[in-house]
This record gives C-alpha cells, sequence and structure tokens, in this order.
C-alpha cells in the first residue's frame, strides 16, 4: 500500500509538472501571439427558429499555435485574465470583428449581426466604451449590429457600477446580452434593470430535450418570464431537430449549436450562406 502510495504521488508529481510546464509555454507564447498574428476569428450561425435564417454570428476566438495547433479559448482565456493580455486581445477581437463584418458587406454577403464575447476585465476597463465605438466608426459599421455578450457573473458583481457602464454602452446603440443564463446568480427581475435585450440558454439546460424533465421545466420557465420581461432569447448548443422543435414550440425565437453549423473560419462562410438561401 505503501509502494501504491509512493506510486500515485509520482504520478501526480510528474502530472502537475506536465501542467506547469503547459502554462509556462502557453504564458510566453501568449505574449507574442498578437504580433505574431496567430489569434484567428471563427464564426458561429445563430438562426432563427421559425426559418432557420441567419440572425447573427457569435464570434470565437482560437489560438493557432506554431507546436500546439489550434488550442481552444477554454484553455488559454483564463491565462490571458489572469495576466491581463485579455485587454489587447480583447481589443483586437472587436477590431477585427468589425473589419471583418464590414468586408462581407462589401462582398455582397448578408450578416445581420455579429455578437462577441465580453471578458471581466474587459468589462471592468476603462475606456472599453471608446474601443467598441473607435471599432465601429473605423470600420463604418451601424453600432445596432454589433451585440456584446457578458455573463451573469459580471454584471453582478457590482450591479450599480454594471448599470451605469451597461447604460452608456447601450446609449452607443450595441446590444446587449447575458450569456450561459441560468448558470450564475441573478434573477430575471433583477436583470430588468439592466438595459438588456437577449439572454442565452446556458447548452447545460438545451442537454437532453425535450426528454429529460428537469431541463425542459427550467428552458420553459426562463423562456415563459423572458417573454413577459421582452428579452430575446438564444437557446445554445442545440444539436438536434427534437431539441429544436421543442425549442421552437416554447417559443425560443432563435437558436445555436451544431445542429445548424460549428464555428466556421471567415473562409467558409460564403458557403454556409449559400447553401441556405433559397434558388
Ligand atoms: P461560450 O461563449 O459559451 O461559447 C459557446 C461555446 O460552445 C463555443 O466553444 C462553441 O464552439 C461551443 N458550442 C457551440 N455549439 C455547440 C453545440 O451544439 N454543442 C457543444 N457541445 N458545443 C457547442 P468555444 O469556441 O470553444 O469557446 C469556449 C468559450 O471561450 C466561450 O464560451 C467563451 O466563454 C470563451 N471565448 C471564446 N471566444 C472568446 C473571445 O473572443 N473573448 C472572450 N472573452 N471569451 C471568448
Ligand atoms: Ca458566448
Ligand atoms: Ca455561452
Ligand atoms: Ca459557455
Amino acid at each position: 500500500a505503501k509502494e501504491a502510495g509512493k506510486n500515485t504521488y509520482q504520478f501526480f508529481a510528474a502530472e502537475m509538472n506536465a501542467q506547469a510546464i503547459e502554462r509556462l509555454q502557453l504564458e510566453r507564447g501568449l505574449r507574442q501571439a498578437l504580433e505574431r498574428g496567430e489569434f484567428e476569428l471563427h464564426f458561429q450561425p445563430i438562426v432563427a427558429a421559425a426559418t432557420y435564417r441567419l440572425e447573427a454570428l457569435e464570434v470565437l476566438l482560437r489560438w493557432r499555435h506554431p507546436e500546439l495547433g489550434l488550442v481552444s479559448p477554454v484553455r488559454f482565456i483564463p491565462l490571458a485574465e489572469e495576466t491581463g493580455l485579455i485587454r489587447p486581445i480583447g481589443d483586437w477581437v472587436i477590431r477585427q470583428a468589425c473589419r471583418q463584418l464590414a468586408e462581407w458587406d462589401c462582398l455582397g454577403l448578408h450578416v445581420p449581426r455579429l455578437a462577441i464575447n465580453l471578458s471581466a476585465r474587459q468589462f471592468e476597463q476603462q475606456g472599453l466604451i471608446m474601443q467598441v465605438a473607435g471599432a465601429l466608426a473605423e470600420a463604418g459599421i451601424a453600432a445596432g449590429r454589433l451585440e456584446l455578450e457578458m455573463t451573469e457573473s459580471m454584471v453582478m458583481q457590482n450591479p450599480s457600477e454594471a448599470v451605469s457602464l451597461l447604460g452608456e454602452l447601450k446609449a452607443l446603440g450595441v446590444r446587449l446580452s447575458i450569456d450561459d443564463f441560468g448558470t450564475g446568480y441573478s434573477s430575471l427581475s433583477y436583470l430588468k434593470r439592466f438595459p438588456l435585450d437577449t439572454l442565452k440558454i446556458d447548452r447545460s439546460f438545451i442537454e437532453g430535450l425535450p426528454g429529460d424533465g428537469d431541463n425542459a421545466a427550467i428552458a420553459e420557465a426562463i423562456l415563459a418570464m423572458a417573454r413577459k420581461l421582452s428579452f430575446s432569447v438564444v437557446a445554445e448548443g442545440v444539436e438536434t431537430e427534437a431539441q429544436a422543435a421543442f425549442l421552437c414550440a416554447k417559443g425560443c425565437q432563435l437558436l445555436q449549436g451544431y445542429l445548424f453549423s460549428r464555428p466556421l473560419p471567415a473562409a467558409e462562410l460564403p458557403a454556409f450562406l449559400q447553401q441556405r438561401s433559397p434558388q
């Protein structure tokens, strides 16, 4: 038993070491990734539940690491937050997204709106308003075509400051959305004090619909309340026709998930739109 314990310890030590090395490797790389142009944006369609028509694209960041290949944001966003690098990276995401939208406009591709994820550090940052306004002006994009996604915890951390920041963003004309709705600590009546447009029901509540009774009850309750408070609702992580049909029947207007498309590199968007447009 003693030997086994020792082996377990050595196993964990090696494991921890590998993790620490990877972290260091990622952190060092992250500092240079922007200047080396290793970031790219992918875009996941959000479609109308009734028609499956494209309503928006969610902008999802990817890092093409020279040795590790395509690194998921789940792995590097927390690190970017800890190191503060999320600020210049987040700034690049907003600017690049606006430039991309302007390019699609030039090509005559119809993309109504982009939804961009904000991190907590960006949300606290002085100058977020100027950053967003600058990116819009530079690309010549109307503010109403941008939606900013943030989590409940970001706005609930300091509600009175959030009310004024969100008010300023709203005054610019951008749309505001709560991401991963239902996983954080807030209530719809509280959220109503913020100038929000959209709630995104977290994927964990969409899983197993319509068979999963608990999730069905939660999804229906969110939809019923959101309707009364006039929020629009996006269901995230829709993977099956049965989920889509259930959500549509319960009044969810917008759907996002692998059923419609995975996140796409910009170059694959024309094909996606072509395949959907009525001939
Ligand atoms: P999120 O904002 O909740 O984004 C949705 C995630 O769910 C994406 O993962 C997307 O690829 C994935 N997804 C979409 N449809 C389905 C589906 O049908 N089934 C399943 N299983 N997954 C689906 P991704 O791209 O790996 O992003 C993970 C998270 O990283 C995002 O979660 C977001 O919190 C963060 N993130 C991504 N891009 C950015 C960014 O530019 N800035 C910031 N601050 N965070 C970002
Ligand atoms: Ca999101
Ligand atoms: Ca989400
Ligand atoms: Ca999520």
